[in-house]
């Protein structure tokens, strides 16, 4: 049975599509359709037949670019199409491309384009729900334990290197990664350089060198950081400031040799989940019940659950909608150590 996995959401979204990737193929070969930043981060994917770009912003644009891409799925000769993003768009490629089955959610759009309908289960992991479009109909059956999963390759692993090099990483150094980014305002930790004040200043983190991940855009956040770290402990090597050096693959194969993740509820969480690295995970307006927790086998969730006003967005607004973001504000440099700790020792 040859399948078809449509993904043009977030990188995170992408990353929790992989256990379904794995689960089909089993049963055949694989194409998935994903944006050109996320077709990336499949390189290597044993369970990946072929990846199919679709730029829908760019290149792909308007219905001569969804025609372009359906012809590109239809030569994949794809029996059954699972739309794991859930959009009008995509249920109408599926269409296009004249693919015979075609499993949506039952909360997405389009709907009257696809042959069937899974519940959504909003009590999972969205690694689950999406690991569940493949349940057969009436089956409702939840995999034991399910983890992402990415394999960076020879050029990442060498890219992070040469990173590592560059700054004197000594084999006897722990990493501890930080990925203070967000998309949304709302959801980045405002406390991240007093954090890595804190660890440089401890004892227990003598041999350790923190190295920030993120995009380009995130460089002001981790200027910040290093400044912190460097002012507390002027005779301790600085942060190795990462942010837009490294590919998302790259990032991954990173985060495979830290001992820790601090991250926001963001993309790095999930690759953290891929790569299996010890994470602690802060949520702010948006809480761990949505389904995009983390899932290495050890993590810290930290948030300030008793917060009336939270959560108060699927995302994250860019302002807090109260004024005050006690969301976050409230969550301190302690806190965070605190659950460091609780992860690595
Ligand atoms: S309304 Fe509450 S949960 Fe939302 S951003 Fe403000 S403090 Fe955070």
């Amino acid at each position: 049975m040859i399948s078809a996995v449509l993904q043009t959401s977030f990188l995170g979204d992408m990353v929790l599509t992989t256990p379904l990737l794995e689960r089909l193929a089993g049963e055949g070969l694989v194409h998935v359709v994903a944006t050109p930043a996320n077709a990336a981060v499949l390189a290597n994917h044993p369970a990946v037949a072929s990846v199919i770009v679709f730029d829908k912003r760019g290149a792909d644009r308007g219905i001569g670019g969804l025609r372009r891409v359906a012809a590109r799925l239809a030569a994949t000769g794809a029996q059954r199409a699972f739309l794991a993003q859930g959009s009008s768009r995509t249920a109408a490629l599926a269409w296009l491309a004249r693919i015979p089955e075609r499993v949506t959610f039952d909360t997405s759009g389009g709907q009257w384009l696809t042959t069937r309908r899974v519940p959504y289960d909003r009590t999972q992991h969205h690694a689950v729900r999406l690991w569940q479009l493949a349940n057969a109909p009436g089956d409702r059956t939840v995999p034991t334990a399910l983890r992402p999963s990415l394999y960076p390759g020879g050029t990442e692993n060498a890219a992070v290197d040469t990173l590592l090099a560059a700054h004197g990483v000594s084999e006897q150094e722990r990493l501890i990664a930080l990925a203070p980014g967000s998309v949304w305002a709302t959801k980045r930790w405002p406390s991240y350089a007093d954090l890595a004040a804190a660890l440089v200043r401890s004892h227990t983190y003598a041999s350790t060198r923190l190295v920030i991940l993120g995009a380009a855009g995130d460089a002001p956040l981790a200027a910040a950081i290093v400044q912190a770290a460097t002012a507390a402990r002027p005779d301790a090597p600085p942060p190795i400031d990462a942010t837009g050096k490294l590919s998302l693959l790259g990032s991954a194969a990173l985060l495979a040799r830290c001992a820790v993740l601090v991250t926001n509820d963001s993309a790095p969480l999930h690759l953290a989940s891929a790569m299996n690295t010890p994470t602690v995970a802060i949520f702010g307006p948006t809480i761990p019940a949505f389904g995009f927790g983390p899932l290495a086998e050890r993590a810290r969730i930290l948030g300030r659950e008793t917060l009336p006003c939270r959560p108060c967005h699927a995302h994250g607004p860019m302002q807090c909608p109260m004024g005050h973001w006690r969301c976050m504000r409230e969550l301190t440099a302690t806190d965070v150590v605190a659950g460091v700790a609780g992860v690595v020792g």
